[in-house]
């Protein structure tokens, strides 16, 4: 190997630790993100609960209206029991009067159920309306955070920038290329180390995708300073130091 294998194995390690501030960058602006989604849903889910509880109401108010309109009808038949001429009459108004007491019964009691339910969908909203200001504070604390270190991460990106700068600047331009291009293909791992056979014999190996490397490109890295590509899975070859 020679100056401008060597070069990209000092982009590589600049280039390495470019990738990892600026996966911090990305990983701390997500957690706001994701904050700020806990929050929605919260405020989703309460919404929700609330519009059930305006239905329960809806549907108690128009049982206490029906109980409303039963509550008259049984004075009526109260009122036309004392009136009743024939022992018939009498037991056809009792009747009717006990089935709609049966029934008003049923209703109240259906009432009281939706009244239940209400009292329980009220807790609900609260423990969630805790829950969403308990969320936007620690969103409030999460975005504070972000912002600092945000500036202290943009500030170290670009410092290493400029390192990574200087040394692509001495590499050659088509090489740099094949650089930028693995770079992409396999998030920043371009190099891959040729691993040298076991004791047991063996082939030597790519140390990305473990396929073999020829003998003879293992001896073109020890010689010359070109460019050898695994044919697997293109990444650029490189010999570890004891291996030269
Ligand atoms: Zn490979």
């Amino acid at each position: 190997m020679g100056p401008v294998l060597n070069d990209l194995i000092k982009l590589q390690s600049v280039e390495n630790r470019l990738r990892i501030v600026k996966s911090k960058l990305s990983r701390c602006r997500r957690n706001v993100i994701l904050r700020e989604n806990q929050v929605r849903s919260l405020q989703s889910a309460l919404e929700t609960k609330n519009e059930e509880i305006q239905l329960t109401r809806i549907q108690s108010d128009r049982l206490e209206l029906e109980l409303r309109g039963r509550d008259e009808s049984i004075v009526k038949l109260r009122a036309s029991l004392n009136i009743t001429k024939t022992n018939k009459e009498y037991a056809a108004v009792l009747t009717q009067l006990n089935t709609t007491k049966a029934d008003n019964s049923k209703i109240e009691s259906q009432i009281l159920d939706l009244m239940k339910d209400i009292e329980t969908d009220e807790a609900e909203c609260s423990d969630i309306q805790s829950q969403i200001d308990e969320s936007k504070k620690i969103l409030e604390e999460t975005r504070k955070e972000t912002e600092t270190l945000s500036v202290k991460l943009q500030a170290e990106i670009e410092e290493i920038q400029v390192e990574w700068d200087e040394v692509a600047s001495t590499i050659p331009g088509a090489s740099l290329e094949i650089f930028k291009r693995v770079a992409e293909t396999y998030d920043g791992e371009v190099l891959a180390i040729v691993s040298t056979p076991d004791e047991k014999g063996g082939a030597y190996s790519c140390g990305g995708c473990f396929m073999g490397v020829t003998a003879e490109n293992v001896n073109l890295l020890m010689t010359k300073d070109d460019i050898i590509r695994c044919q697997n899975c293109t990444r650029i070859l490189v010999l570890k130091e004891s291996q030269e």
